[in-house]
């Protein structure tokens, strides 16, 4: 069997798409644009790239982006504060603080003084709470990318059997609840599961989102599985390379052998992640001006 590759890249292309139509319509109608704003501290160079990439997406979706850069000796209290003024201002929709943020700042206090309504990574503990009890929130942008990508394919996921391998609060906790909230029938696995080949197997969906390179091997899957690989791990460069090669959690190549269909590394779940950021916004925005969004627009 060779499976089906999931086009994750092609997905959160036409997701944009749909985002800047949307969002157009919203500005004739509320008399502004959609706004985002991500806050930067320090110069990792990862954060960078991702900050760059956010707000070049957001512009060519017709939403305003709106960045913060503060060097990495800012204070805590003084990143509290502009949280607070961004929390405060009516063309914001949405805020986003960059991850990791330098070691003397607590990241939950942080994420805790963002509003819940602006919220569009989903990571504040309201959202985390309305999400495992099924109200109205923020889902965290990976997991939700995944579950579209998902129900894309596989259409109703009532009664499938779903494995997800990792429990962060930011991937494998919110995919977990989605997968419920989807009537699948979930297992979450984690670093202390025992025979964790054999409960992979048992999957028609798996989701992968460890961070270890390649740990999902071929005969840890069920013939015909959908394999959503969320992993992003760069292998050391081969010999004269300047970079290693960026890979999942899943083994690729074996595993399209045996899944169904699969996400490729890169070009699946990677891209999705700010094509639902976008999606976020859009309906932060919408509700923020009492707007209803247009029906299964999004
Ligand atoms: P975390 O490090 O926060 O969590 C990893 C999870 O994997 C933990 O729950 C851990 O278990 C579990 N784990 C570690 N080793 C094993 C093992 N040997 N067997 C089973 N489970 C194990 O990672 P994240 O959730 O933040 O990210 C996971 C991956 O997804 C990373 O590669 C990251 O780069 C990628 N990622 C990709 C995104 C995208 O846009 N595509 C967005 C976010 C993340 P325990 O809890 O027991 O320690």
């Amino acid at each position: 069997m060779t499976a089906e590759i999931i086009d994750g890249k092609a997905f959160a292309l036409s997701l944009r798409e749909r985002v800047g139509e949307v969002a157009a319509a919203f500005e004739a109608k509320a008399g502004r644009k959609a706004g985002l704003a991500v806050v930067l501290v320090g110069e990792d160079p990862a954060s960078q790239v991702y900050v760059r990439s956010k707000g070049k997406a957001t512009l060519a979706a017709n939403m305003l982006s709106f960045e913060h850069k503060l060097p990495v000796d800012t204070a805590e209290a003084d990143l509290l504060a502009l949280v607070e003024k961004l929390n405060n201002d009516p063309s914001v929709d949405g805020i986003l603080v960059q991850l990791p943020l330098p070691s003397h700042v607590d990241e939950q206090t942080v994420i805790a003084a963002i509003s819940p309504d602006k919220d569009v990574d989903g990571f504040h503990v309201t959202n985390a709470g309305r999400l495992a009890v099924g109200q109205e929130g923020f889902v965290p942008c990976t997991p939700l990318g995944c579950i579209m990508l998902l129900t894309d394919r596989l259409g109703d996921l009532s009664g499938l059997d779903a494995v997800v391998v990792g429990r962060s609060n930011i991937v494998g906790k919110p995919m977990a609840q989605l997968l419920v909230q989807q009537n699948a029938t979930v297992t979450l696995a984690h670093s202390r599961t025992k025979n964790l080949p054999e409960v992979v197997r048992r999957a028609d969906i798996v989701i992968a989102a460890v961070g270890r390179a390649e740990m999902v091997k071929a005969d840890w899957l069920k013939p015909g599985a959908t394999v959503i690989d969320v992993g992003i791990n760069r292998l050391p460069p081969a010999d004269g390379a300047e970079k290693g090669k960026l890979v999942g959690d899943v083994a690729f190549a074996e595993a399209s052998e045996v899944a169904g269909a699969i996400t490729p590394v890169p070009g699946g779940v990677g891209p999705m992640t700010i094509a639902v950021l976008l999606r976020n916004t859009l309906v932060a925005a919408h509700r923020n001006e009492g707007i209803a969004m247009p029906d299964g627009a999004l």
